[in-house]
């Protein structure tokens, strides 16, 4: 048996183009706010695809830039800025902050109805709480990919996240939990994690070790939604050469499961597509405008 692929990249573009077509409904522009801090080159390859991103979808997108050398203080004031300004819908603080600087407590000064990548206590405690609000675009972007493969209706599944971090496992969970789908979530300390997700429905591995998942963790039939992105060395591709694989090992899992996203174009492109949603949410629930169809 060989699964099929759930293809990230067009899914994401789907729901790109439903974004735009949201936007040109909308009575004005929703506006996000991204702020960088320092120069690592990861992040701005990233500030520069959701900027990008953004205004493709019809929207405004305002960059803005903080040295290296900005302190706590610099990174704090420029976000209650932001909070203040009645043009900015949503406000995005790309992560990692350079060392020395506090994430957690940066993110915090987010105010929660401009929090689009749902990472606030308040945005946690209205998941938990299954009270409306911006949730993290990650785990968002894993049930969009689930009910792509497997259709609307995912009540009933077993689904086994593998990882409680505040960013993936945890709101994935509690996503799927309110998909009516039955849920374990599996960590390091796990026992017997092989046999954990061979009972899945949907497996969502959520670790950051490349290629963990093996065939005989896999339920014949089963979905992998893989979030894992891990940079491997590749030698085959000459010296020095590195590639990016997921959790699973999508030779071996292919071979079992029924559905399984690709690393890279799987979860990651899902992210910044789910960014776009929250920023159209945002605006509208901030604003009192209708949210389009
Ligand atoms: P964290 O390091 O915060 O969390 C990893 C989790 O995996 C922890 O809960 C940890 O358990 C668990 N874990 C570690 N080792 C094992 C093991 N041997 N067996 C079972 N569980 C284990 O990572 P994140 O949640 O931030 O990210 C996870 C992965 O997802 C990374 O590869 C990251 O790059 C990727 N990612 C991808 C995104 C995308 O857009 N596709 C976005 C965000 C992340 P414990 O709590 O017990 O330590």
């Amino acid at each position: 048996m060989s699964a099929s692929m759930i293809d990230g990249k067009a899914i994401a573009a789907d729901v790109r183009a439903d974004v735009a077509k949201a936007v040109s409904q909308l009575p004005g522009q929703p506006s996000l706010a991204v702020v960088l801090v320092g120069e690592d080159p990861a992040s701005q390859v990233y500030v520069r695809n959701k900027v990008r991103q953004t205004e493709e979808a019809g929207m405004v997108s305002v960059h803005h830039r903080l040295p290296e050398t900005a302190s706590q203080q610099d990174v704090e004031s420029l976000i209650t800025q932001l909070n203040a300004d009645e043009n900015v819908d949503g406000i995005l603080l790309q992560l990692p902050l350079p060392k020395g600087l506090d994430a957690d407590a940066a993110i915090e000064k987010i105010h929660p109805d401009k929090d689009v990548d749902g990472l606030t206590e308040v945005s946690a405690g209205r998941l938990t709480l299954g009270k409306p609000g911006l949730v993290a675009c990650t785990p968002t972007g894993c049930v969009i990919l689930a009910k792509r493969a497997l259709g609307e209706d995912l009540s009933g599944k077993h689904v086994v996240v593998i990882g409680r971090s505040i960013l993936v496992g945890k709101p994935a969970a509690l996503l799927f939990l309110a998909e009516n789908c039955t849920v374990t979530i599996a960590h390091s300390r796990t026992k017997d994690l092989p046999a954990v997700c061979r009972d899945a429905d949907i497996l969502v591995p959520a670790v950051g070790r490349p290629q963990m998942v093996k065939a005989d963790w896999v339920k014949p039939g089963a979905a992998i939604i893989d979030v894992g992105i891990n940079r491997v060395d590749a030698p085959e591709k000459g010296e020095g050469k590195t590639r990016l694989v997921g959790d699973a090992d999508y030779a071996e899992c292919s071979e079992v499961a029924g559905h399984i996203t690709p690393v890279p174009g799987g979860v990651g492109p899902m992210t910044i597509a789910c960014l776009l949603r929250n920023t159209v949410l945002a605006a509208c629930a901030r604003r009192g405008w209708k949210v389009p169809e």
